[in-house]
């Protein structure tokens, strides 16, 4: 197979046009059988119910080339479950698990030729949705669905290394308690633009949400969840139900607690810990792990002893072990179901 003549190495994380992407219609109580087409155009009507009351779920996984040429994807079970669950919150009729996974599959070898050379640094992102396409006027869930796949080549998230970020606390909400912020849902990050132009207006690379009934817990960022690292090299990240579950973040804590020994906990972690951390990082299929140097909320300021320059030390382990699960340099440890072959 001849891959696509792009310049592997600087690719940006944007959306490029690729060759095939799946979908499946939901009609008449039913999902139907699904297709790839070449179609990357969408006709539906004008009163959609996804254009007019953002009934609508997603996820976001990556295919990586192992140096053998085979192709994988990274736990996508747990991507199948999480949007099963967000459908249901959704009221929309979730997509079958096991044809979640065959639609990934089908959609990455179709597009081989697209997935970044092993060793480019760059991954093949993978966006399974849904969305209600009959019309909605009264409010109500739609009674017609489509679920689609498309795959787009996405270079590193940071370019030129990882430098560490600096975050505010924002003073806006991300979730409501009892809301929807434990699923993956489009208008979840409608609501978080503001607070998100906002920061990058201020100065700030993302914002840090607290729990908003006390404002004393952290909660995540617009799109990553929290790690932190204690001065006996323990790690913790935040409890909460209004929390989306990061296939990343569990596979780190898992990682951390199997391959490095550590001790892990998930607790709520209140905002005036924060300064006893030696390390703090973001996580997210997009970065794997961003590491945090500084946290500021309104005239106060928490710089962590990593610094702003490097990864800290922790960090750097959680990693490098998790991309090298990722990438097959250490695949003969990988976990059970981890790796995912597709070609
Ligand atoms: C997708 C997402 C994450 C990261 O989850 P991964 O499964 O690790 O990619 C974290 N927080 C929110 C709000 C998200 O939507």
């Amino acid at each position: 197979m001849q891959k696509k003549d792009l310049d592997w190495k600087n690719l940006d994380f944007g959306y490029r046009v690729t060759d095939y992407r799946y979908v499946s219609n939901f009609k008449d109580g039913e999902w139907d059988d699904g297709v790839l087409t070449e179609d990357s155009f969408i006709n539906i009507s004008e009163c959609a119910g996804i254009l007019q009351y953002c009934q609508e779920v997603f996820e976001g996984l990556k295919a990586y080339e192992h140096a053998d040429g085979s192709i994988v994807t990274f736990r996508p079970d747990l991507n199948a479950e999480r949007m099963f669950g967000s459908a249901l919150r959704m009221e929309m009729p979730p997509f079958p698990v096991d044809r979640f996974i065959d639609a990934v599959d089908q959609v990455v070898r179709a597009n081989a030729a697209w997935v970044p050379p092993y060793g480019t640094g760059a991954t093949l992102y993978i966006r399974p949705y849904m969305f209600a396409s009959s019309n909605v006027i009264g409010v109500k869930p739609a009674q017609e669905y489509q679920f689609r796949v498309f795959v787009t080549p996405v270079g590193p998230y940071f370019k030129g290394g990882v430098k560490p970020i600096s975050i505010c606390v924002s003073d806006f909400d991300r979730a409501a308690p009892r809301g929807t912020g434990f699923i993956k849902a489009g208008l979840n990050y409608a609501m978080s633009l503001h607070a998100n132009v906002t920061a990058h207006a201020n100065g700030f690379d993302e914002n840090m949400f607290l729990d908003p009934a006390t404002r004393t817990f952290v909660e995540e960022t617009g799109g990553a969840n929290f790690l932190f690292v204690t001065k006996d090299g323990e790690i913790v990240t935040p409890h909460s139900d209004s929390i989306l579950p990061s296939v990343t973040r569990r596979s780190l804590m898992y990682v951390a607690e199997h391959y490095l020994g550590l001790k892990t906990v998930e607790r709520p972690v209140r905002y005036d810990e924060l300064k006893d951390f030696v390390e703090c990082g973001v996580c997210g299929t997009a970065a794997v792990i961003c590491p945090v140097g500084r946290v500021v909320r309104g005239e106060e300021e928490i710089l962590f002893p990593s610094g702003m320059e490097e990864m800290g030390p922790v960090t750097r382990k959680l990693y490098d072990t998790l991309t090298g699960i990722q990438y097959g340099t250490i695949e003969h440890a990988a976990p059970e179901g981890w790796i995912h072959r597709i070609i």
